[in-house]
């Protein structure tokens, strides 16, 4: 079965059409979606589309663009949900900073307070970490490497090619590979790809962005993994359902509460 790791179903784009999109979905193999959290707001939603379709799961986290809304004992009302199976997602985005000096300062400072509680809830609630990283590789990294994250391990989601980032799979992290990879000018990607240890390889859409190819620019939907599976076979030179039921070992071991 194919997992989608990172899949926001909670997304007001898919309100007037998901039970298609989840059909889709299924005829296309993808058995498993995890919703990843984002604005705290949307919290409640995600948590009830997984209590209605068996074959979606949440996380709870806040997003670094929502990081005024950080509360942890708001996120505390959901851990305890079985299908709520990771923090995140969490992380820093430095890609639109503000330009004033001081309010980027204070913005960083905010970004990097609620990754490094994020972190230690994930360790306390014992639930792996999905994070994010956008133009901010070296100073995510040396906040989770202060941290046991190996006991818990985590994605990095949309895995943006950085080499010293490589490092974090012997701490029990994945890398969450979707759409991009099939982008003409992902070359840094694909090249990349292939120094990832192949049992730390994930899949995931990030819907209802970043559709492959041939889909590029329109919504994305879980179905559209196959898409990336089939370009990093390619890629790999593996067979793709050898590739398969390898990432989905990979994806079962990292979040084992998936069959709660
Ligand atoms: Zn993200
Ligand atoms: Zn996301």
């Amino acid at each position: 079965m194919i997992i989608d790791t990172h899949s926001h179903l909670d997304d007001k784009k898919y309100l007037h059409d998901l039970d298609e999109v989840l059909n889709r979905a299924k005829e296309a193999g993808v058995g498993k979606i995890i919703i990843p959290a984002a604005n705290p707001a949307d919290l409640p939603k995600a948590q009830n589309l997984a209590k209605k379709h068996k074959e979606i799961y949440f996380a709870i986290g806040v997003h670094p663009y929502y990081a005024k809304d950080y509360d942890e004992n708001y996120l505390l009302r959901f851990a305890s949900d079985p299908k709520c199976i990771a923090v995140g997602e969490c992380g820093l985005d430095y890609y639109r900073l503000p330009k004033d000096t001081n309010q980027k300062e204070q913005e960083i400072k905010l970004q990097k307070e609620i990754f490094i509680s994020q972190i230690k809830l994930a360790i306390e609630l014992k639930k792996p970490l999905i994070v994010h990283i956008r133009e901010s590789s070296i100073d995510a990294k040396d906040l989770l490497l202060l941290h046991d994250i190996k006991s818990i391990g985590g994605v990095l989601h949309c895995f943006n090619g950085d080499k010293e980032l490589l490092e974090l799979a012997k701490y029990n992290f994945y890398f969450g590979i979707g759409g991009v990879i099939t982008f003409k000018n992902a070359q840094k990607l694909k090249d990349i790809v292939k120094d990832i240890p192949l049992e730390k390889i994930v899949l995931e859409t990030d819907a209802p962005y970043l559709s492959p190819e041939p889909y590029r620019g329109k919504r994305n939907e879980p179905a559209y993994t196959t898409f990336v599976l089939k370009k990093v076979s390619e890629i790999l030179n593996q067979d793709a359902n050898y590739l398969k039921t390898i990432i989905c070992n990979n994806t079962t071991n990292l979040f084992k509460d998936l069959f709660k």
